[in-house]
């Protein structure tokens, strides 16, 4: 109880509290020497002309200078918001303890002159007693020890004092003002424990609201971070790409804007599963921080696809991208395998490939979705060549939405040879578009423009309806291979239309391969997966096509159920040198091990057949042996024998002996 007591007047424990009552002090306590000084000025008056000069004039001018000082030095006190709760406990413990010898002191000197004047002088010292007392007890409303010291240093000698100097009269009033000022303490004392409990859940609601601040800030930073890489997202990429624009509209500086897409990032997904996918996504994040600076900001905008502001030095943006790009061709090493990755990118400039964020977020993907579809590796800068092709795609993708599939397109076959009795084992189907405005489009231009407008569904329905009506008129043994695009292998309406098409005509599915790209089944490989497996259920043969044109992943090969694998006809082209030779032959190779046929496209003089014959390869299909052409032809030229029609590429080269 003691203990509690004096932890309780040492003003200890509590710091809000404490400089909570500090403030209040520095508030009221000038106030307090204000009233002492004046009252005590009016007593000395009053009994100026009976008590000695040394007691009117010296004490009481020494205790009015005192309490002067006092006044100044509060008033000059630092602010609350100043100091923190050790000044503020030392400051009320002072002014406390001073409290007592300046009270002693005051109330000497009031019950020293009690003795001078008549019986009004000395009411009016018991008056200025009790009023004092009040009125301090009343400043000191915050301060509840003070308050209690300083009534307690008062009322006690002046209660003695009244008690023994014999006058009941004065005796019963200094009991009476006893009396106002315990009830008073009682009062403020609780009026004191509902001022802390305030303090308390203000300090409270203030911690609660820092936290709810502290949380939300948090929020924010999150909303605007990539988990997975600690990089700006995509949000956050947006919000800045806007920024930045209006503010180079004010000032008319220009910046650039890139989109980076991983190269090989799927195949590498798809083999070692989405946790290695995360690390190596991760470790491609740390690396391109440690590129990003105030002028060039990194951001990932989702799956492997990242953007990039250029603000300064904006002639090298192109090369600044490469230089990004080149960084994540580094190998990685991600739980002891080493990965070897590769970044294309495109670059698009303000003020020159456009002026709102649409503009330049879709001509930095325009660019670098047109140099992906050219080769792995390369950042390009949106140019006037873009924008005559987007100008294309656009009229392209005008007259696609008034066409009439059914007598627009048509299809044309090419036949596939074998190399060594040259007789023709197949057709493939070539899809031709005829526009009334805008003339013959070639079919990857239209086949892109059909992908991006979902009428993909449609072209291709139409396409193998037109397809098999032909193929029905072709020679029995031969077969049809028909072109898929990445859409229509993971569209299940596309596929069961493709199996009710095939289950109503007459023509044996063993007859009909269809042909896949790399990137197609990329896109979603377990979908595509599924579909080629109920295709194949069927007796449908698949063909890997353009396989070394992407990213010729060899766990496509084993992991896919395919039946055949068609070259890219790039790989013709490097034939000449003998490490293109020896590519070739690899492929040959793997495909014999994997029990895959394999298919060269792209045969263009009777040298390359030449030497595909020597290594081995036993079907193909090319320019040299024909072009693509209409049934009507193809049929000409089957009954004819194909030695007939036969036109080599290079003229001057001796022709080929053709046995149909
Ligand atoms: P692809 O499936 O690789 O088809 C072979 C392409 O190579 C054809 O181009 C063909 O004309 C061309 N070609 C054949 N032999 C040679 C040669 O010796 N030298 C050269 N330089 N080229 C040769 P085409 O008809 O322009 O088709 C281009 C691509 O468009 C096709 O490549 C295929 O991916 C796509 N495509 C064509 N028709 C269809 C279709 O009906 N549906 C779908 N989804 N895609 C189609
Ligand atoms: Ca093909
Ligand atoms: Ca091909």
């Amino acid at each position: 109880m003691l203990r509690r007591f004096y932890t309780w007047l040492s003003f200890a424990g509590e710091p809000d509290i404490r400089v909570a009552q500090y403030g209040e002090l520095k508030r009221q306590i000038p106030l307090l020497y204000a009233l002492l000084i004046l009252n005590a000025s009016a007593v000395s008056y009053t009994h100026f002309a009976y008590a000695p000069g040394w007691l009117t004039l010296g004490v009481a001018g020494l205790l009015i200078t005192v309490s002067c000082w006092r006044l100044l030095i509060w008033a000059f006190a630092p602010p609350v918001v100043a100091i923190d709760a050790t000044v503020a406990r030392r400051t009320l413990r002072r002014t406390t303890i001073l409290a007592a010898p300046l009270c002693v002191a005051f109330v000497s000197w009031s019950l020293a002159l009690y003795q001078y004047g008549g019986p009004l002088e000395q009411a009016h010292v018991a008056l200025f007693i009790a009023v004092t007392v009040i009125g301090c007890i009343f400043c000191l409303i915050s301060v509840p020890q003070a308050a209690l010291l300083v009534t307690v240093t008062v009322m006690s000698p002046y209660l003695v004092y009244n008690f023994f100097h014999g006058n009941a009269v004065f005796t019963a009033m200094a009991l009476n003002i006893a009396l106002v000022t315990g009830v008073m303490i009682r009062v403020l004392l609780n009026s004191f424990a509902g001022f802390a409990t305030l303090i308390r859940s203000q300090v409270s609601l203030a911690a609660e609201q820092a936290e709810a601040e502290r949380l939300s800030s948090e929020n924010a930073r999150l909303a605007l971070t990539d988990v997975l890489t600690g990089l700006p997202n995509r949000r956050h990429f947006f919000a800045q790409l806007d920024s930045v624009l209006r503010s180079r509209k004010m000032t008319g500086e220009r910046f650039a804007v890139g989109v980076l897409d991983l190269d090989r990032f799927k195949p590498v997904n798809d083999t070692y599963g989405h946790v290695f996918g995360d690390r190596l996504l991760a470790a491609v994040g740390a690396r391109l921080a440690s590129r990003a600076t105030d002028a060039c900001e990194v951001a990932r905008l989702g799956g492997d696809e990242f953007g990039i502001l250029i603000l300064d030095d904006i002639d090298r943006a192109r090369e600044i991208g490469q230089r990004i790009c080149d960084l994540l061709t580094e190998p990685f090493d991600i739980e002891g395998q080493r990965i070897v990755l590769g970044c294309s990118g495109g670059v698009a400039t303000f003020p020159d490939a456009g002026s709102s964020v649409h503009q330049l977020f879709d001509r930095s993907d325009y660019a670098l979705y047109h140099v992906k579809s050219l080769g792995p590796g390369v950042c390009a800068l949106f140019s006037a060549e873009h924008e005559t092709l987007i100008r294309s795609e656009r009229a392209i993708e005008a007259a696609m939405h008034t066409a009439d599939f059914d007598t627009e397109l048509h299809v044309q076959f090419q036949p596939i040879f074998c190399t060594e009795t040259m007789a023709v084992l197949g057709v493939e189907a070539l899809g031709r578009w005829t526009s009334p405005t805008l003339g013959a489009i070639k079919p990857d231009q239209f086949i892109m423009a059909a992908e991006r407008l979902g009428f993909m569904h449609a072209i291709t329905a139409s396409l193998f309806r037109n397809a098999l009506a032909c193929f029905a008129r072709m020679p029995e043994h031969i077969g049809l291979s028909f072109n898929l695009s990445a859409r229509d292998i993971v569209s299940t309406d596309t596929i069961d239309l493709l199996i009710e098409i095939i289950e109503r005509g007459d023509i044996d599915p063993k007859r009909i391969t269809f042909e896949l790209t790399e990137t197609a089944l990329m896109r979603d490989f377990e979908a595509a997966v599924a579909s080629i497996k109920r295709l194949r259920a069927l007796g449908i043969r698949i063909a890997l096509d353009d396989f070394g044109s992407g990213y010729s992943s060899l766990s496509y090969l084993h992991r896919l159920p395919l039946d055949k694998v068609k070259v890219d006809r790039s790989f013709i082209a490097d034939m000449d040198e003998a490490s293109g030779r020896n590519i070739i032959s690899a492929i040959l190779g793997l495909c014999q091990t994997l029990g895959l046929d394999c298919i060269i496209e792209g045969v263009e003089t009777d040298g390359q057949l030449q030497q595909l014959r020597d290594i081995g390869y036993r079907m193909a299909q090319g320019y040299l042996f024909a072009r693509p052409m209409g049934l009507e032809a193809f049929l000409k030229s089957f009954d004819r024998g194909w030695a007939a029609d036969f036109r080599p590429m290079s003229p001057g080269k001796p022709k080929l002996q053709i046995v149909a």
